[in-house]
């Protein structure tokens, strides 16, 4: 209902501009002539103190793109570079926009230019859900709005006893898949390394039994050989995959240990667009890919990805240091495509809190709204400040 009603006032809106509402759809969206006049990136100061950044793109319909929150990285370089790129742009046309972006700097294939490229992508993905009056998994062809998380255990405890329980638990809240981090020791730990973190496996089996899948994530701490050993002796405990054993460079020591293990091997938070992921999969070097829609060049990017990953067949189940973008994704795939959604626990306790509809899993599944866009709607209860920040040189 409230879709219609949006949709009934947009109507009405376009009549006032002259524009009949028993036109056609293609004719309304023709006559809308939808330009982007304002970009802001907004420093949101909460009750709390803390800051968050969000983007927000504003056009002469007065139908806004919202999408937040962006790392520090990325909202500097949309301040410097995409902002007056930016006005003008018919948010509508998002496949020409972001070629021409790629290809509009030397330093384009990675790092901050992306991630400024990802949240402009992002928000222009928002802002047409808001115009369509759709979520935005809903745009992409998209049919399931439940969607399985997995518990990221970033942050606990791994003294044996709080690690076994806090797995219980987590098992009891519904989580059927638990990623643990084996980040503590590496090549420099002596012969004892191997051992402790093989045993991190075992006491987290022994906790959950058999029917909870189990990932491992070494954030680059290790190199081929500690790795080697690892999977040898942590294939009894059937993980479901290791993740970032090495630095995302290394793609020699990724293909290594793809060949010598049956532990599938993951990786991809670290990748920039689809032309990094095709590397590694046409060398066989992994089995899930973890691009992160915010790093990898937006939702339209990571769309790519997925595809690219279905002639591979190999799955891609995204990073989740945010969730707006990467749950839109996985709900537009098949789940044989993308099955999960990464949830750190302890982080989004409090990531999306100047937001009125903040993810929770409940047991153990994420429930998209039909609101429109990424359905972000800002909590004013929790902030004390809005305002436009800006990196310019002056
Ligand atoms: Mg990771």
């Amino acid at each position: 209902m409230v879709n219609y009603m949006k949709r009934r006032n947009f109507l009405t809106g376009l009549a006032t501009l002259g524009v009949a509402p028993h036109l056609g759809i293609s004719a309304e969206i023709k006559r809308a002539n939808l330009k982007i006049t304002k970009v802001e990136v907004l420093q949101i100061t909460g009750k709390n103190k803390r800051k968050m950044l969000y983007l927000k793109l504003h056009t002469n319909e007065g139908i806004t793109g919202l999408y937040g929150p962006i790392d520090n990285e990325a909202a500097m370089f949309v301040d410097r570079f995409f902002k007056q790129r930016l006005i003008g742009q018919d948010p509508l046309a998002y496949e020409a926009y972001w070629d021409k972006m790629f290809r509009a700097s030397r330093h384009s294939r990675g790092s901050h230019y992306i991630m400024a490229l990802s949240a402009v992508d992002n928000a222009l993905w928002d802002l047409r859900g808001r115009f369509f009056g759709q979520p935005v998994y809903r745009l992409l062809g998209g049919s399931r709005n439940k969607l399985r998380a997995y518990a990221s255990c970033l942050g606990f405890s791994q003294e044996p006893s709080a690690l076994q329980a806090k797995a219980r638990e987590l098992k009891q809240q519904g989580y059927r898949h638990q990623k643990w981090f084996v980040r503590d020791r590496g090549p420099s730990s002596g012969p004892t390394g191997v051992e402790e973190d093989v045993k991190v496996v075992r006491l987290l089996r022994d906790a959950v039994g058999d029917d909870v899948d189990l990932m491992f994530d070494a954030f680059w701490k290790w190199d081929l050989q500690y790795a080697l050993a690892w999977t040898r002796r942590a294939e009894q405990y059937r993980p479901r995959w290791i993740e970032e054993p090495f630095q995302t460079a290394n793609l020699d020591a990724f293909i290594e240990l793809s060949r010598e293990t049956s532990i599938p091997v993951a990786t991809g938070e670290h990748f920039y667009s689809r032309y990094d992921v095709h590397k590694f999969l046409k060398a066989d070097a992994i089995m899930v890919v973890q691009a992160d829609p915010e790093w990898c060049g937006g939702v339209s990017e990571l769309v790519k990805i997925c595809t690219l990953a279905t002639v591979h067949g190999v799955n891609v189940i995204p990073h989740g240091h945010s969730l707006h973008a990467a749950m839109h994704v996985v709900a537009s795939q098949p789940i044989e495509v993308c099955p999960l959604v990464e949830y750190l626990i302890q982080k989004m306790n409090s990531y999306y809190d100047f937001e009125k509809h903040q993810p929770r899993p409940i047991n153990g599944i994420l429930e998209l709204s039909d609101r429109p866009g990424f359905g972000i709607e800002l909590d004013d209860s929790k902030i004390a400040d809005i305002r436009p920040v800006s990196w310019q040189q002056t």
